[in-house]
């Protein structure tokens, strides 16, 4: 048997102070063979962290800026000249830098900020994309490092490793690409697997102090988690990440479709796993993002006259919504209007891609679930909560990989 070749380091980190991040992130790098193992003087290195939108670090939707600075510096002592830049949802790459706290570490540790403002046209990427646009910035660079926040994903159920890349391409491009899978998911995880495989990050360092549970990935609540991770694939980060969190493959679109294409670092079994312990980091399970699906393992023929009852639907909360209009501005398929001063939401156009929640500033769009998916989450809040036996304890990684190879006939 061949060894793996996709290596994940986990260092427990309890807060943000400078020490304790410098300190986790030497032991996970040590673990990798060092930041020089990566980085060469004079390579110039981007640095993408998760700049969703506009928030302060205690909101946990952005990677924190004393992880960036704490990777930026151990960047820069390895002779790397260092950017940091990304394409958020919401406002300027400017805007959003400064109010996270990342411009500020940009402008203490030297470094230079990436502006993410001009993209270059791709042609055809892998089976999925007709055409793509990626930011200059990110095909510029000779390395990149990717720094995503581990949160719920209402879409795609966990943003990490992967989903983090999204970013790479630069503003109102995104919604032409979710209108492309439109309300097919297991398209979009596809599509979100390709771009990861093309910008292939040397690294990728994720900020699992402090992650997101509930509506994420941008107004759910922040959940100590207390662990950094590092590794040298996105995948196989996000497949060490998906179980820190007590979630399975099943409940995550980028892992579950990764799995079904037989992708390398899907599956714990392909990891070297090292540094702390994972069973001991582990936590017994995070709140879903409440649009996010469920694993349902229903055949596909039952999924068209169930999906009302299946599914979640957005709906705007009228005390809340200001009438801004950054949502009908973004919404993919212009499924949105606001009319006489209230917003309305046509649901035959919809994609289900919950771009709007993830976008609103002031946490406006709510979510309404079907029947059968209420019933499930119900059932499985019970199970964590111990009310029923086998409660409060991380589902093992293992059983839902079983479950997806058998519904491939195997
Ligand atoms: S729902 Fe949110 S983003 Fe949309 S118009 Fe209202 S306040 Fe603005
Ligand atoms: S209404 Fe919201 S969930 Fe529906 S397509 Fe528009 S942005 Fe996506």
């Amino acid at each position: 048997m061949t060894p793996p070749t996709q290596y994940v380091a986990l260092a427990a980190a309890g807060d943000y102070l400078p020490g304790t991040i410098e300190l986790a992130l030497t032991r996970a790098m040590e673990e990798l063979g060092g930041m020089e193992a990566f980085v060469h003087p004079g390579q110039r290195v981007l640095i993408k962290p998760n700049m969703l939108a506009g928030k302060s670090p205690d909101k946990a939707v952005t990677t924190h800026p004393e992880v960036v600075r704490a990777v930026i510096r151990m960047v820069q002592a390895a002779g790397g000249i260092v950017a940091v830049g990304d394409s958020p949802g919401v406002g300027t790459p400017q805007q959003v830098a400064r109010r996270c706290g990342i411009m500020d570490v940009i402008e203490e540790t030297g470094a230079d900020f990436a502006p993410f403002s001009d993209s270059v046209r791709m042609g055809p990427v892998g089976r999925t994309f007709r055409q793509l646009e990626l930011a200059r910035d990110i095909l510029e660079a000779d390395l990149i490092i990717n720094m995503p926040k581990l949160k719920t994903h209402g879409m795609m159920g966990l943003t990490c490793g992967v989903k983090n890349l999204f970013g790479a391409v630069v503003g109102m491009r995104k919604p032409a690409l979710h209108l492309q899978a439109g309300t097919d998911k297991s398209l979009f995880a596809l599509m979100l697997l390709e771009l990861a495989e093309h910008v292939r990050p040397a690294l990728t360092i994720v900020d699992a102090i402090v992650g997101m549970e509930g509506n994420g990935p941008g107004s759910g609540d922040p959940i100590a988690i207390g662990a950094l991770l590092a590794g040298n694939d996105p995948l196989a980060v996000d497949s060490v990440a998906t179980c820190l969190v007590g979630m399975t493959a099943g409940d995550v679109w980028t892992q579950r479709m990764a799995q079904q294409t037989r992708r390398l670092g899907s599956r714990l079994a392909d990891i070297e796993l090292r540094g702390d312990s994972l069973e001991q980091l582990s936590i017994p399970g995070i709140r879903p993002a409440q649009s996010a699906d469920m694993a349902w393992g229903l055949p596909a023929w039952l999924h068209a006259p169930l999906q009302r009852s299946l599914s979640a639907r957005p709906y705007a909360d009228k005390q809340r919504c200001r009438q801004c209009g950054l949502c009908v501005e973004h919404c993919p398929p212009q499924a949105m209007q606001l009319t006489a001063g209230r917003l309305r939401i046509d649901y035959r156009r919809c994609i289900y891609c919950f771009c709007c929640q993830e976008l609103c500033p002031y946490g406006a769009l709510l979510t309404r679930q079907g029947l059968l998916l209420r019933l499930t989450r119900w059932l499985g809040e019970r199970k964590r909560s111990g009310l029923f036996p086998g409660g409060r304890r991380p589902r093992p990684y293992g059983r839902t990989d079983e479950k997806i190879d058998s519904d491939q006939g195997e």
